[in-house]
């Protein structure tokens, strides 16, 4: 299947920097004509003006978070149809950050998922262990339990996309072995054909965490890594391009 590089831009850079960033991406992709699907998810303020910038380059956007809910009394949410609205294509939920900062259970993130899947929105639904999880011999348990609990039933017919990032390695320079990320995205392969049958085996699992050109190719080689999640290496467009060119 083709590889998606998504680039996860949290929350960084202005308005300008966002429409250099958006710009320059594009000018590579048009160039290199890449193998892989290439999406950049902004900040919110920052989507409608990367969409627009985007639209018909060969680049989507999508955003980070959405609400479970369609409308509604909900004070600074954003609404799936309304990321829709704006030109994104996709969204990502359950961010290890967004667990974190915002103490996202599994049911919160299916909640959105299924926000997202009614707005025509491909969710990609984030899962992964903490060190200290690793260190006990639970990744494959805590990764599996989160797929359970995170994904709704409609998920791999709409073509939703998984994205394992393990805690611990997000931002922080360091990855696991080639076999370990290799050992979880078998399993995270089996649970989908598991969950959701022949379909599961279709769709794509991302690989995140200190993503960068140079571990990229190593990567993206391996059985069941269909693309890369890719938080700081993303705000540098070089590097974006460069391990979109290793996919
Ligand atoms: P880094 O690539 O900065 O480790 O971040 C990964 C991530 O969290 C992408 O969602």
């Amino acid at each position: 299947m083709r590889p998606l590089i998504a680039g996860n831009w949290k929350m960084h850079g202005s308005l300008l920097d966002s429409a250099a960033l958006a710009e320059a991406v594009s000018a590579g992709a048009a160039t290199a004509g890449p193998a892989a699907e290439l999406l950049v998810c902004p900040p919110f303020p920052y989507i409608q003006p990367t969409a627009a910038a985007l639209l018909g380059k060969g680049v989507a956007v999508g955003g980070q978070d959405c609400h479970a809910a369609a409308k509604g009394a909900h004070t600074g949410d954003v609404a799936a149809v309304m990321l829709r609205d704006v030109g994104a294509t996709h969204v990502i939920l359950g961010h290890s950050e967004r667990r974190a900062d915002h103490g996202e259970t599994d049911a919160a993130v299916r909640a959105k998922a299924e926000a997202a899947l009614a707005a025509g929105l491909t969710p990609i639904v984030c899962v992964g262990e903490s060190e200290a999880q690793r260190l006990a011999g639970k990744a494959e348990a805590v990764v599996t339990g989160q797929l359970d609990g995170s994904l709704p039933e409609g998920f791999a017919a709409a073509g939703g996309v998984v994205a394992y990032e393990p805690v611990w390695a997000i931002g922080t320079g360091r990855t696991p072995t080639e076999a370990e990320i290799a050992a979880i995205h078998a399993a995270i392969r089996a649970n989908l054909t598991a969950q959701f049958g022949a379909p599961g085996g279709g769709l794509r699992i991302l690989y995140g965490g200190s993503v960068k050109p140079g571990n990229a190719k190593a990567i993206l080689a391996l059985p069941h890594v269909d693309g890369a999640l890719v938080g700081g290496a993303s705000l540098v467009a070089a590097d974006f391009l460069a391990i979109a060119a290793a996919a």
